[in-house]
């Protein structure tokens, strides 16, 4: 059958179809549109949006996609040649064992943030029972943590309140009820509950003001300013939240390389009863604060 429908700026009709064709035509555009990696690019979207898998095309069966689909498919080309990020394409994305919903309200969680998120699982031993998610955007930190240790109680906040409407629809999609939404700046909206709480993660704003401008251009143009910019030297959100941390939590942070030795030196400061913890990522960068009760270290 021929819908007579086509993918948009190609002259393919799709319906019944051999979806090599199709792969290739798109693999150019993108190739000439300077987008990185298309192939990989085109593998996932066909995956993603139209559930075809990579041998389907290599294999070049025969296929059939609706005028839906092909709608769809037209759309989603058009928003990735305009440079938008695969993820808010697709529209989902799975953070360790989730899938959240994303869009341009939140930033798409990073593996980095996966590695955080299992430090304190593992720290944890599964038994701690008050936790806290600063800034949690797409709801991605929290909600793996409640759900993984099920008997905790995780509060995850963010200053920004279309981002807690989608991290609070990414609990109801999980069905994870043991996580509470709360809106304002650093531990302000946990004032009441911070006795109880045991650890705090955050995986804030950290890239310096000036360097947000040599960002790619799925970052800088699609994913919330207030997500990424830590002010001029990075270190904003950092210089606060130490102000208003309570004695005696654990705390895990995300950090950029760069802004490790500024953190150590505010430590060394400012919070004399804090042991301070800096850890690599996977590709070698110092990207984890870890930060314990000077008095549980030394015991
Ligand atoms: N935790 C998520 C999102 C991180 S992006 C993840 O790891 O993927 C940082 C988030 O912090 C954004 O959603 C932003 O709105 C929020 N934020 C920025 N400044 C904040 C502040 N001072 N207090 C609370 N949240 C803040």
């Amino acid at each position: 059958m021929d819908t007579g429908k086509s993918v948009r700026g190609s002259k393919k009709d799709i319906g019944h179809m051999k979806p090599l064709e199709l792969f290739k035509e798109l693999e150019k555009k993108f190739r000439e549109a300077g987008i990185e990696s298309p192939r990989s690019l085109l593998f996932h979207l066909f995956r993603d949006l139209l559930e075809i898998p990579e041998n389907k095309i290599l294999l070049n069966e025969e296929i059939y996609i609706s005028p839906t689909e092909s709608e769809k498919l037209a759309s989603a080309v058009e928003r990735l040649l305009a440079g938008e990020p695969l993820d808010y394409v697709i529209g989902w994305k799975k953070f360790l064992n989730i899938y959240l919903k994303v869009d341009r309200r939140v930033l798409i969680p990073r593996p980095e943030t996966e590695e955080l998120v299992e430090k304190v699982i593992k720290d944890c031993h599964k038994k701690c029972c008050f936790f806290a998610d600063i800034g949690t955007g797409s709801g991605a930190i929290a909600l793996v943590i409640a759900k993984t240790v099920p008997d905790s109680i995780v509060y995850a906040t963010d200053v920004s309140k279309e981002a807690l409407e989608l991290a609070i629809e990414n609990a109801r999609i999980n069905g994870i009820k043991n996580v509470r939404f709360l809106w304002g700046e650093y531990l302000l909206p946990i004032q009441a509950m911070l006795d109880k709480i045991e650890v705090i993660i955050s995986n804030p704003p950290y890239i310096k003001s000036n360097l947000i401008s040599n960002l790619e251009i799925q970052v800088r143009k699609y994913e919330p300013l207030v997500a990424l910019d830590g002010g001029s030297d990075g270190m904003d959100f950092y210089r606060e939240f130490l102000k208003q941390l309570p004695s005696g939590k654990k705390v895990y942070l995300e950090i950029a390389d760069y802004t490790a030795e500024s953190l150590e030196e505010l430590v060394k400061q400012h919070r004399k009863d804090y042991h301070l913890c800096i850890e690599r990522d996977m590709y070698g960068f110092r990207r984890y604060a870890i930060l314990t009760p000077v008095a549980l270290v030394s015991r």
